[in-house]
């Protein structure tokens, strides 16, 4: 078993035993594996251990890896910005989009979703802890974006992602996964059929998961600490 085989595991461990904490069903969290800054090859071992699903931040990047890993039956997650240049690319390679926050990004992505794949699944990014140089929607405009997002054919809108500035401790970061989970809510509550809540990174899997997380994104405790030179690109 390779490092990352084995951080896999006590990944699942971790996401086992705090669904049992939530009194949660075992499977009612998915696991997505966030490869940015790794290689192909890691995303390989990550896979060798039962791992289909990643999560990349950077188009170009992302590309490389999957001409590499073409053969591998692997579900491909954009989860960082996408500038509108690169929307064409998302369109024809990715199968989720968690960071959807324009409607124009919106419209570019459905127009460009070819007919022959099943419609793009997209989740909002909210802003929910409302830091003000950071990506998302803020909370009060994600009801008329959702609304707008029902209407592209080549889309299809399952929830909300969220990335909250890390908190000092656990109960902290319930209170914001929490008004996350009310947002989510709401939503379902005005008549938006969403099944799915992108919440929870290496270090808050658990207060996530509490929260009612149906999707978490975990980088370095599966593939190792990212050097910190990494920028957008
Ligand atoms: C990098 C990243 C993650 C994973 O973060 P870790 O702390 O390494 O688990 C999750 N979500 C997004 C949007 C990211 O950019």
């Amino acid at each position: 078993m390779t490092t990352i085989g084995e951080n896999l595991n006590r990944t699942r461990a971790r996401l086992l035993a705090a669904c049992v904490q939530a009194e949660r069903p075992s499977d009612a969290v998915r696991l997505l594996a966030v490869s940015k800054t790794f290689d192909a090859d890691a995303v390989a071992q990550a896979y060798a251990a039962g791992q289909t699903a990643f999560g990349e931040n950077y188009i170009q990047e992302a590309l490389g890896k999957m001409a590499v890993l073409a053969h591998l039956p692997l579900e491909w997650h954009c989860i960082g910005p996408i500038q509108s240049n690169k929307t064409r690319q998302v369109a024809e390679n990715f199968h989720w989009v968690h960071s959807l926050d324009r409607l124009k990004t919106a419209q570019r992505l459905s127009a460009q979703r070819p007919s022959v794949l099943d419609p793009l699944q997209v989740c909002i990014q909210v802003n929910i802890d409302a830091g003000s140089n950071k990506s998302g929607v803020s909370a009060q405009d994600v009801l008329p974006l959702a609304r707008a997002l029902t209407a592209l054919p080549g889309l299809r809108l399952r929830g909300l992602m969220s990335i909250p500035e890390s908190q000092a401790n656990f109960a902290a970061q319930c209170a914001v996964h929490a008004r996350t989970r009310a947002l989510f809510d709401s939503l379902r509550a005005s008549g938006l059929a969403l099944d799915t809540l992108s919440m929870g990174m290496s270090d808050d899997l658990e207060a996530a998961v509490l929260s009612g997380s149906s999707m978490v994104r975990v980088g370095s405790a599966i593939f190792g600490r990212r050097n910190r030179t990494e920028t957008a690109r």
